[in-house]
């Protein structure tokens, strides 16, 4: 690549090591030119199917619109920052696990109601109703039937 500094496309690699827990490599480059150093970071480019809303209409995946409506569930529950980043990254994997282009917002619900049912009952019982917005009291029963099974 070519030199920051001078423009020059002689440059070399010094030194490389993985960071970000293996998700990233960071290399320092040497100019062969002008011998000024500077860093480089390269990590996969990981690309998200596009959601698939309700009314047909598509939008890429938002993870802060994800970390705010999981946010809202979990208010004032003892769930600590780490493990709800944790529930995003597991959702992530899911939604690229799944190779499609497009997935339905249906399918991403689910797939988050289904770790959230683990984490934390009352917030998925918030999120669900929200989610899915009950149209009457026979589907708020089945979400809280769900808990049953699983507890
Ligand atoms: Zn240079």
């Amino acid at each position: 690549m070519f030199c920051p500094f001078c423009g020059k496309d002689d440059t070399k690699v010094i030194d490389s090591r993985l960071v970000a827990d293996g998700h990233q490599v960071r290399r320092r480059r040497e100019c062969g030119a002008c011998h000024e150093r500077f860093t480089t970071f390269e990590s996969a480019e990981l690309v998200m199917p596009r959601i698939v809303k309700r009314d047909g209409s598509r939008e890429p995946f938002n993870e802060d619109k994800l970390r705010s409506g999981l946010l809202r569930s979990l208010e004032k529950r003892p769930v600590a920052t780490e493990q709800t980043e944790q529930l995003i990254n597991k959702v992530k994997s899911q939604l690229r696990a799944t190779g499609e282009r497009e997935v339905s917002s249906q399918l991403l619900g689910n797939l988050i109601m289904d770790e959230l049912v683990k984490l934390d009952k009352v917030a998925y019982v918030r999120f669900a109703s929200v989610y899915r917005s009950f149209k009457d009291i026979r589907e708020f029963g089945e979400a809280i039937a769900k808990l049953g099974n699983e507890q």
